[in-house]
């Protein structure tokens, strides 16, 4: 069998357990691009597609590649265009589906900035209406007010969009301030690089000739001391001739492990905006403000029903759109609730069932820089004990967890110290706002892994 035969087998398989519109939309311009030994490689038209495949079709697909083939093992997926010509009976022509308006944006060579990020498009509400108000003074006044700009918040919810926009408005209005736009990884692996091939004067001349310096993800500096020392030479140069820095973390400051004491203190000196949650009016605007960007007109039943269902960040919501999107076009037809049910199934999962003993383990352990052995441990160290007492919070409050359970999981204590745990996280939350966005920072996590 050629390696076109078996796709061919394999699509006139996958057509029979899937709906005609699914089959078109997520396996039009599919093809095996190699098969080598036990693993064969997809070929997908787009990310979009590649994500469903492995998120949802992955099982199936592999599952009859098997009963063609006993050899195969493995299947990977792979974004790129393909010759074949796969589907012998297409329904109808296909536009591309899904998110690929969004990719005719460039980032610019010389910022790093996409242009696609604007205060036009960024939508303003109560959860984010204190940074967004910062962001676009800073954007007004680069340097002159609230130096640095410290922006925290959970994930998916217009963090880097918000920086972006500020380094988009600066350009705009002051066409001659050099603007940069740098995640933290890349700048980490700037100073790597830099050490390595002995270049570090003109890394930091670099950085130094930047008006409005963004760092994206600040959280990511952690334990990285020699990226930290720089940064924070960096940081003096630029804040001391008033240029404007801004930053952004998925936790406060104070949050942050491993961060010295002199950045973490340089951090705090400005102004910190954190990014909550939106609430259900505001996940319904920001679907229907989406929808009209992506011209898409859904019932309003369909609106209630993602924004009750995807409550975790506007990225998800984006994702959940872009389904209807793809299947408006692809069906030329508004999609109602029930095929938006059908689209958005893998999208909706019951909160309960995402939560498990193990990531609120593993989440806690990562969020306070601790091992998950020493959460389980008994220790008494102090660094210990508070993150352990939250870890037992959320395994009462998510997962209802029994005390005499929790107490033996977490250092194998007896029930009466996991009711006080409890307790005492309770009534801490009731005054301490910081604990408070802490746990917050810590569920959204849970949920996103
Ligand atoms: P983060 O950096 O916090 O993880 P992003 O800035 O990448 O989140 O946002 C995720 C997606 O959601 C992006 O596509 C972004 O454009 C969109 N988004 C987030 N917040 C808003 C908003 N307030 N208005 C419009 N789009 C938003
Ligand atoms: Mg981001």
């Amino acid at each position: 069998m050629t390696k076109e035969e078996l796709w061919q087998a394999v699509l006139a398989q996958v057509q029979l357990t899937i709906s005609q519109a699914n089959f078109a939309t997520w396996f039009k311009n599919t093809g095996v691009v190699s098969k080598e030994g036990s693993k064969v490689v997809v070929s997908v038209p787009n990310s979009f597609a590649k994500e469903w495949l492995e998120n949802k079709y992955d099982k199936i697909i592999i599952k009859i590649l098997r009963s063609l083939d006993e050899e195969i093992k493995e299947v990977k997926y792979a974004v790129g265009k393909t010759e074949l010509k796969t589907l012998k009976r297409a329904p109808v022509s296909l536009p591309e589906a899904g998110q690929l308006e969004f990719q005719e944006f460039k980032v610019d060579k010389e910022t790093n900035l996409n242009p696609r990020y604007t205060f036009e498009n960024f939508i303003v509400a109560p959860f984010n209406e204190l940074p967004q108000a910062a962001a676009w003074a800073a954007s007004k006044n680069p340097g002159l007010v609230y130096n640095p700009l410290f922006i925290y918040g959970g994930v998916g919810l217009g963090k880097t969009h918000l920086l972006e926009a500020i380094g988009n408005e600066v350009i705009k209005n002051f066409s001659q301030k050099k603007v940069k736009y740098i995640p933290s990884e890349k700048f980490t692996a700037g100073v790597v690089t830099s050490i390595r091939n002995h270049e570090m004067e003109s890394f930091k001349s670099k950085c130094r000739e930047i008006d409005v310096l963004i760092l994206d993800d600040v959280q990511f500096l952690a334990g990285k001391e020699k990226t930290q020392e720089e940064f924070f030479h960096t940081f003096n140069y630029l804040y001391e001739k008033n240029k404007q820095i801004i930053l952004s973390s998925d936790r406060p400051p104070k949050a942050i492990p491993a961060l010295t004491e002199r950045l973490r203190s340089r951090f705090e000196g400005g102004m910190i905006a954190d990014i909550g949650y939106p609430d259900y009016e505001t996940r319904v605007a920001i679907l229907k403000a989406k929808s009209q960007e992506r011209e898409i007109n859904p019932p309003e039943e369909v609106f209630n029903y993602i924004a009750s269902n995807i409550q975790r960040n506007v990225r998800e919501l984006e994702g959940a759109l872009n389904r209807l999107s793809a299947y408006q076009k692809l069906q030329n037809r508004t999609p109602d609730l029930e095929a938006a049910k059908s689209l958005l199934k893998n999208l909706i999962v019951p909160p309960n069932k995402v939560v498990t003993i193990k990531k609120i383990i593993q989440v806690v352990a990562e969020f306070y820089d601790l091992k998950e052995k020493d959460l389980l441990s008994s220790s008494r160290r102090k660094e210990i004990v508070n993150p352990r007492q939250v870890a037992m919070y959320l395994l009462r409050e998510d997962l209802k967890s029994s005390y005499p359970f929790i107490g033996r999981k977490l250092g194998g204590k007896d029930h009466t110290t996991a009711i006080h745990s409890y307790g005492k996280i309770l009534k801490e939350l009731e005054t301490n706002e910081n604990l408070d966005n802490e746990i917050n920072l810590i569920r959204q996590r849970i949920f996103s892994i």
